[in-house]
């Protein structure tokens, strides 16, 4: 596609953010013509333009040429830019196709094999486990795509990569025509992002889009314990391999008997030595495993099973998720800011060892909060609902769980939580919502949690 558009004509690029560059880069570095956009007004979009048109690049900063977008051959769009954005709805209507960056990027780096992982819960974990197993099996391997490093970013630097460990989201999938990883994972289906696609079938087949390449050569890691994800891999084509926490005919499962992770009928390893907490964890890691062992038959030697077992316990989790923050006088402060929905939040809470004070809150996405029920029955000591969704929270939790409203200030949620505490509890930001009525993103909300638990709120 990349290679007919520009035999065809110029191709226009919308938003000058990081990966947006690196894109106007790297179809200018393939011979394109490119024409690259971004209508915001500040000082970093006029000189990323100014960068742009200093290596020859055409580039509008604080406007978009309206009638070139229209005359393009095709329309290359940042991850982030909403797809009502009237640069994109002017490009459909004029016929003209739209891919994201990650199609360019793929493009640039053909031949690359790759592991793709998408998934509602799970896919920056998982990625990043693969990328440091397959390092620990000796390749030069990066992680990127929706986690961290933008793909184009990787491409523009020339790296080749042996591997890719790549995340790719139900918004890239849905930009990325030619998506064909030599693995597949599908970590998991849920209801989310219900405040940006129409319905939960909606949000799916954007997700079934992981599959649209499929062949009978494909190779697709599946949960066996997650039916919706199930049915859908099993509509297309390919070798599927199942992990699972409790089918013991899966090539990859949890046995209770042993304690163990068996990989292909042998224990690789026992339970106790992983380094993340939660079940949920231990289906990231047979995930990853499994990803792994089936991307190459030398993957499954013997020797290959014992780096890969090595390199299980040498994986130090990512922040944000499940983060340990602070363990002083005896409370445990717990950073799951990226719990965005109601099942990452589920996991969170079941994960819970100790008497525990949630704190949930935020933005609403759309889901009801009554599947929390269960386990905040089992784990919690008191529930703080606090943000916009406090009052939707309230009617969903109230009577059935010790619950306190909390506002709409953060360091009021953690004073409370401080003094609500006592020694042998912990306190959990598991918040089942997105953060953007409080903070920018989740990484800021993680990080004032973890600097107020540090500081002593
Ligand atoms: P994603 O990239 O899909 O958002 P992450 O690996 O970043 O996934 O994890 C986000 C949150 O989702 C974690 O903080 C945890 O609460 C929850 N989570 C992680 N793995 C799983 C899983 N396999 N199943 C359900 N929830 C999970």
């Amino acid at each position: 596609m990349i290679d007919e558009a520009r035999a065809r004509g110029e191709i226009a690029v919308i938003g000058l953010g990081r990966s947006g560059m690196a894109a106007a880069r790297l179809l200018a570095r393939e011979g394109a013509r490119v024409y690259a956009s971004d209508a915001g007004q500040g000082d970093a979009v006029s000189r990323a333009a100014a960068e742009l048109m200093a290596e020859g690049i055409a580039a509008d900063g604080g406007v978009h040429d309206m009638a070139r977008i229209r005359a393009a051959a095709l329309v290359v769009v940042s991850p982030g830019v909403p797809p009502e954005a009237l640069p994109l709805a002017t490009a459909r209507e004029a016929g003209v196709p739209v891919v994201g960056e990650m199609e360019v990027a793929l493009h640039a780096l053909r031949g690359v094999p790759y592991i793709a992982v998408t998934g509602t819960n799970g896919k920056s974990t998982v990625t990043a486990l693969i990328a440091h197993l397959l390092t620990a099996l000796g390749y030069d391997a990066v992680a990127g795509g929706n986690i961290g490093r933008a793909l184009s970013d990787v491409a523009l630097q020339g790296e080749r990569p042996q591997w890719i460990a790549l995340e790719v989201s139900s918004f890239q999938l849905h930009d990325t025509p030619s998506i064909a990883p030599t693995v597949g994972v599908l970590t998991n289906l849920s209801p989310d992002h219900l405040d940006r696609y129409p319905s939960v079938e909606a949000y799916y087949a954007d997700k079934a889009l992981l599959y649209r390449n499929a062949t009978a050569w494909s190779r697709w890691v599946v949960n066996a314990d997650d039916q919706t994800a199930l049915d859908l891999a099993l509509q297309h084509p390919g070798t599927r391999s199942a992990f699972s926490r409790r089918d013991e005919h899966a090539a990859a499962h949890y046995e209770a008997a042993r304690d163990a992770l068996i990989l292909f009928d042998r224990p690789l390893l026992a339970r106790g030595l992983l380094p993340l907490l939660g079940w949920h964890n231990v289906d990231n890691v047979l995930a990853a495993l499994l990803a792994v062992m089936v991307a190459d038959a030398s993957h499954q030697t013997d020797a290959a099973r014992a780096a890969l077992a090595r390199a299980v316990q040498s994986f130090v989790g990512l922040p944000h998720r499940l983060e340990v923050v602070s363990d002083s006088g005896g409370v445990r402060w717990i950073n799951d800011s990226k719990a965005t929905n109601v099942s990452s939040a589920k996991v969170a809470i079941e994960a819970m060892t100790q008497p525990t004070i949630v704190l949930l809150g935020g933005k609403h996405k759309g889901e009801p909060y009554t599947a929390l029920l269960e386990p905040l029955r089992a784990h919690a000591k008191l529930v703080l609902a606090y943000g916009e969704a406090e009052s939707l929270i309230v009617a969903d939790l109230e009577g059935h769980v010790p619950l306190e409203r909390c506002g709409s200030s953060f360091e009021e949620v953690m004073q409370r939580a401080r003094a609500a505490a006592t020694p042998g509890d912990a306190v959990l930001l598991a918040p089942a919502c997105s953060s953007f009525d409080m903070f920018t993103n989740y990484e800021a909300r993680g990080m004032a949690f973890r600097l107020l638990a540090r500081q002593g709120a």
